[in-house]
């Protein structure tokens, strides 16, 4: 990388991972290239408002000053909007196109919500006002709370947990705090190993040792594989449900009496709950922990890092656990308890706290506005088709693609593997990159880890039948493209890509995050 000293234009330096240079600029058509902001960077001096010189007073920072340049780029007010502009059309949404990434419900967020998100009483309220000037926002706590209980069947909620991994954290430490409660020191969980890598990161960091259970050729969890890894030191299995297989778990009522029977707890990773909403209550299933991906499930914005939200419900066994705070009610309103003393006269031995607040409360105000437009029987049709999609799409490519567990039908999401991409020379990573020329996110890829070279495609309900015909003839075009042997089609994709393929292995593993002046990056 260069940084152009002088204004003269120049031809911008070409890097190996751009697509081929096909015109001067670098800009292809009206998708323009964009170098960093810290490449561009005009004068420091330059700035997008004039100010007058301020008055010469005396400095206070007693001799604290910086002396080198601060090093900020100097753009206009225009150069500024563009540039991000220029940024963010590099980011493929769903507001752009078909997300079909399996395991994520990407799905739309009806612009209801964001309207309603905006409002100045929910909007612009902090956290540290005086409780009874934020009423109303407790009160739609206390609303999503009830919600979310009446749909999981739970006796317990708490809202603050920031994302699904937060919050298998919370329902893992309200589980510690059960055993110790009783004293005792159980040291290991179980974990299928078709789980989400979160499940085993979760438990170990909450101090377990992780004893993996094997899935059944079927790619199900057997109740026999648990009862035979239960003994007096296993505090808990942790679950999906559906799994990551796009399977509803047939045995789960078993599983969980054989985890109750050997006196330890059952969490279960709802990140798939919008397959079951208004279908099946978790706790009627026997869970005692789950988290909920509102930013999954509830329609709430994510992608890119957040924000996301993640509630657990907890059963009855948990639920005085709970973290702080929560809120009660007091008179005609609700009161948050926010110290473990006054939760402890509430007969309450709350785990402590995860976060500094109550949670991501935008997130919370959408998943209500969500809620209330559907309607408990909008809820459960958006269930359904997003059970119907996923079993339409799977309809449509089972003849061209592999489905590793037979031909079955799915839930939410269809599992294909690259048995179909045999002696083709073309491998999943191939065909997810071919799908970027096409047009389309590629879905979820090399998980679950249980099936060789998975794909996993999550349509959604929010798809129509229009969009779901040209994604699946796409894929038949490709899968009979690799079939036939075009590897060129796959081999060089994507080739109309403002990147190629990126080293995205050494991109997490030594990544380089940092800018420096010389133009190198650390
Ligand atoms: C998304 C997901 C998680 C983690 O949720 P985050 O909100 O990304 O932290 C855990 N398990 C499964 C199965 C998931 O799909």
């Amino acid at each position: 990388m260069t940084i152009h000293k002088d204004d003269r234009p120049t031809r911008p330096a070409e890097t190996s991972t751009a697509a081929p240079r096909a015109t001067f600029t670098g800009h292809r058509g009206l998708d323009q290239e964009e170098a960093l902001i810290f490449e561009r960077r005009g004068s420091v001096t330059k700035t997008g408002v004039d100010l007058p010189e301020p008055s010469r007073t005396k400095s206070r920072l007693a001799g604290l000053e910086r002396t080198a340049p601060i090093g900020l780029p100097g753009l206009s007010e225009p150069e500024t909007v563009r540039h991000y502009v220029r940024l963010s059309r590099k980011n493929y949404s769903i507001d752009a196109g078909l997300y079909p990434l399996g395991s994520c419900t990407m799905k739309h967020n009806p612009r209801l919500n964001e309207k309603i998100a905006r409002l100045p009483g929910f909007a612009d309220i902090h956290p540290l006002q005086p409780q009874r000037t934020v009423q109303g926002a407790i009160t739609l706590m206390q609303m999503v709370s009830g919600y979310l209980l009446e749909l999981t069947g739970m006796s317990a909620v708490a809202l603050s947990p920031r994302a699904g991994a937060h919050g298998e954290l919370c329902g893992m430490l309200a589980i510690k705090a059960a055993h110790e409660a009783k004293g005792s020191k159980r040291s290991i969980v179980l974990v299928p190993d078709s789980a989400h890598g979160t499940n085993p990161a979760t438990a170990a960091f909450s101090g377990y040792t992780v004893k993996s259970i094997p899935a059944r050729a079927d790619g199900t969890v057997a109740a026999e594989a648990v009862r035979a890894a239960l003994t007096d030191e296993v505090a808990a299995i942790m679950l999906t449900n559906p799994n990551t297989c796009g399977l509803f778990e047939p045995e789960i009522v078993a599983i969980a009496e054989a985890v109750h029977a050997a006196g330890a707890y059952f969490y279960c990773d709802g990140a798939n709950f919008n397959a079951i909403v208004g279908k099946v209550r978790p706790g009627d299933l026997g869970i005692d922990a789950m988290h909920i991906n509102l930013h999954k499930t509830f329609s709430t914005p994510h992608g890119g890092g957040g924000p996301g939200s993640g509630p657990v419900v907890l059963s009855q066994a948990l639920a005085s656990y709970a973290p702080l705070p929560y809120a009660v009610r007091e008179g005609e309103g609700f009161k948050l308890v926010e110290d473990a003393e006054t939760a402890g006269r509430q007969g309450n031995a709350p785990l402590g706290r995860l976060t500094a607040f109550h949670g991501q409360m935008g997130m919370l105000v959408r998943t209500l506005a969500y809620m209330l437009s559907h309607g408990s029987d909008g809820m459960r049709q958006a269930s359904e088709d997003a059970v119907l999609n996923a079993n339409y799409v799977r309809a449509g490519l089972r003849d061209v693609m592999s489905q590793p567990f037979g031909d079955q039908p799915c839930m939410h999401e269809v599992l294909f593997d690259d048995h179909f991409l045999k002696d083709t020379g073309i491998t999943t990573l191939d065909f997810a990159k071919a799908m970027i020329d096409e047009g389309y996110h590629p879905m979820t890829v090399y998980f679950p880890l249980v099936v060789h070279g998975a794909m996993l495609i999550e349509p959604t309900e929010s798809e129509g039948k229009g969009a779901l015909d040209q994604f699946v003839a796409t894929l038949r075009d490709l899968a009979e493209a690799a079939s036939r042997g075009d590897a060129e089609r796959f081999k060089q994709a994507p080739r109309l890509a403002p990147r190629r393929r990126l080293d995205e292995t050494k991109a997490a593993r030594e990544p380089r995050l940092r800018w420096k002046d010389d133009g190198s990056c650390a």
